[in-house]
């Protein structure tokens, strides 16, 4: 007689009756030598059981619950985003436990970024949010870039307990953690769901030895992401796809720079000097005077200033003003989400504008 099959991911006895439920795989698939179920199947193939987007109140539920469970915290942001992609609160939630601090998308700098003073700058910036990482690395999850030392290092700061991983959407947190699975997992290893005490949320667990787990946390919506100003089709465009190609413009004082419709750049006083903007390559950028600046965009936001695209303009924020005195020569001006500005010389004043919401700051250059 025949033994019942069992699945070999979750080793449910396999039925081929009750979609839906336990163990459950098409009939067709009997035949097979190593047979899944369905749900083993899908996490395996874990791009059909991304987790959804979280509330902001689900997203408090989260903290909570990382804040009573015992492991490293790895915690994913976007280079070109890392204000936009930072989780405000995380340090108080987290209590007792370490995070480590992965910076993904490292693909798209230019390859002048010095990789150190990126990664000092990082810990700077993570410390003024109030947060301390045992680690700052950067990785690209596209391209596999620095993964091998990533999962190093995780299971070096882990300390043999599980692992939460928790990001903004966006950061590329889906194809980090498909990269880890690909790299650490074999075929037959389990992917399961998991369900965390006191919330309604899924995770996705990835064992990491026989005790414990690496897990993933549903993406957190962050408002102040410029990503959410756009709709998908703009935000391809402001969304570098390769390594960005810096450039250089020679302004006078009392003109303008606009970056698509998107942010707008006024050099205000200062010798003539040069500028060089880093934004994905495919969004044009246009040089106009000063004076001319605001009835530019009135006439052409949508149309030779877009994104954001026509149909889309009027749900755009409006573009709010912020001032610096910059002292040093090669200070970079930074967007959140969509690149920086590199001011060459010392002892200029200018204007950045950027939709209401987006962060803009200063940092010393990163070349
Ligand atoms: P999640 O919302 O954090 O899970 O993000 P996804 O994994 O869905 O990625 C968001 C976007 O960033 C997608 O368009 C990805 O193709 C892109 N992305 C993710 N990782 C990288 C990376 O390392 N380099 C680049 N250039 N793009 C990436």
């Amino acid at each position: 007689m025949n033994e019942t099959p069992t699945c070999i991911g979750c080793g449910a006895p396999i039925q081929t009756e009750r979609p839906g439920e336990l163990g459950y795989a098409p009939a067709s698939s009997l035949n097979k030598e190593e047979i899944i179920c369905q749900r083993c199947f899908r996490l395996k193939n874990y791009n059909e059981l991304q987790p959804v987007s979280l509330t902001d109140d689900d997203f408090l539920k989260i903290l909570n619950a990382l804040g009573e469970r015992k492991g490293l915290i790895v915690k994913i942001v976007d280079i070109f985003d890392f204000n936009g992609s930072w989780l405000p609160g995380l340090h108080r939630f987290v209590g007792g436990n370490d995070i480590l601090l992965i910076a993904n998308k490292s693909d798209l700098l230019p390859k002048s970024v010095k990789q150190q003073k990126l990664i000092n700058w990082m810990k700077q910036e993570a410390k003024k949010l109030g947060l301390k990482p045992v680690d700052v690395l950067t990785v690209s999850a596209h391209k596999g870039t620095g993964i091998q030392e990533a999962m190093e290092a995780i299971d070096h700061y882990r300390k043999g307990e599980d692992v939460f991983v928790v990001g903004s959407t966006n950061v590329g947190k889906s194809t980090f953690i498909n990269r880890i699975i690909k790299q650490a997992t074999g075929q037959s290893d389990i992917i399961t769901t998991s369900h965390f005490p006191g919330t309604t949320l899924d995770m996705i667990e990835i064992p990491l030895d026989d005790e414990k787990s690496l897990f993933d946390t549903p993406g957190i919506i962050n408002h102040h992401q410029l990503a959410h100003h756009l709709h998908t089709q703009d935000l391809k465009m402001i969304m570098p796809k390769k390594e960005i190609k810096p450039r250089v413009f020679q302004l006078n004082a009392e003109q303008t720079l606009y970056i698509a419709g998107l942010a707008r750049f006024d050099f205000i006083k200062g010798d003539r000097s040069s500028f060089t903007v880093h934004v994905a390559n495919d969004l044009p950028i246009h040089r106009t005077k000063l004076e001319n600046a605001d009835a530019l965009y009135e006439q052409h936001l949508g149309g030779m200033l877009a994104p954001p695209s026509a149909e889309f303009k009027d749900d755009f924020p409006e573009l709010v003003r912020h001032e610096f005195r910059v002292k040093d020569a090669k200070t970079d001006i930074v967007f959140s989400g969509l690149g920086w500005i590199t001011v060459q010389h010392p002892n200029v004043i200018v204007a950045a504008h950027a939709p209401k919401g987006v962060e803009v700051l200063l940092r010393p250059s990163l070349i």
